[in-house]
């Protein structure tokens, strides 16, 4: 059985544990590293369990604790060349760190299968990942993209549990406190998923075989969990798709506090 544990998830932190057989992954460290100790801590997750860390992209809210906790484990860490210059350039990882670029073919780790995708976001080359576990379960991570390209469509048809960014309301963040460059930035094409944008692509995924979705990376100025859940579940009740009978669908806490995971 795979298990799916989303550690942090928000626009201020990010981690997600992906495991089958007593082994895992962890896709970013955007928490500090104690924060990641306790939280694994209490999600019952061993830390000498953790076979790699794969990177999406160099932003804060993914990378935070990723320079201590790395180290401090000596676990190996992946990503994408463009992020791997950019954590080497601003001195997160440095050649005492065991580090790889990830190729578009993917790796192996531990029994499971990991193949990057590229997104559409602003950082040097940000990538969500697809993990096949070592019981043949696919698992897709795709947060950080200003739209669904037909690359991360083609990449999420298909797999078991999809973790998909539902970052903001359009209208909340249209009538909110951001400044106009900021607005600009996260509805753009290299910005964050709307809710709406999220919700739109559900349905599709259902129909290839999904059965289980996250919805991940919520903006806290602009986004309230209900309304990214309900915008979900109505799109999805409108192509006559039933909760608990076609698909589940929860939307991932902003740190992990009551062991929330998902298991496929
Ligand atoms: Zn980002
Ligand atoms: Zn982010």
């Amino acid at each position: 059985m795979a298990k799916v544990c989303p550690l942090f998830s928000s626009s201020s932190g990010n981690s997600i544990y992906v495991g089958s057989g007593g082994s895992g992954i962890l896709i970013d460290v955007g928490s500090t590293a104690k924060q990641m100790e306790m939280t694994l801590n209490n999600n019952e997750i061993d830390i000498s369990t953790i076979n790699a860390i794969f990177i999406t992209h160099e932003h804060t809210d993914h990378i935070k604790g990723l320079r201590i906790f790395a180290s401090r484990y000596g676990i190996r860490v992946y990503a994408s060349e463009g992020t791997m210059r950019a954590l080497i350039e601003s001195g997160e990882l440095t050649n005492k760190f065991k580090c790889d670029v990830i190729s578009k073919k993917g790796i192996e780790i531990g029994g499971a299968y990991v193949v990057p995708f590229h997104n559409s976001h602003d950082a040097e080359e940000t990538v969500g990942y697809v993990i096949r576990t070592s019981d043949d379960k696919k698992i897709a991570i795709a947060t950080d993209t200003g739209y669904i390209s037909d690359t991360i469509h083609n990449s999420l048809i298909g797999c078991d549990v999809v973790v998909l960014e539902s970052n903001h309301d359009i209208n909340m963040l249209k009538n909110g406190m951001y400044p106009y460059y900021l607005k600009k930035r996260i509805l753009s094409d290299v910005g964050h998923l709307s809710n709406e944008a999220c919700a739109n692509e559900l349905p599709k995924l259902v129909q290839s075989g999904t059965t289980r979705f996250i919805l991940a990376h919520l903006s806290s100025r602009n986004n309230i969990p209900e309304l990214a859940y309900q915008t979900s579940i109505s799109m999805l009740e409108d192509f006559g798709m039933k909760k608990d009978i076609d698909f589940q669908l929860c939307v991932a806490p902003k740190k992990n506090e009551k062991r929330e995971l998902v298991l496929v």
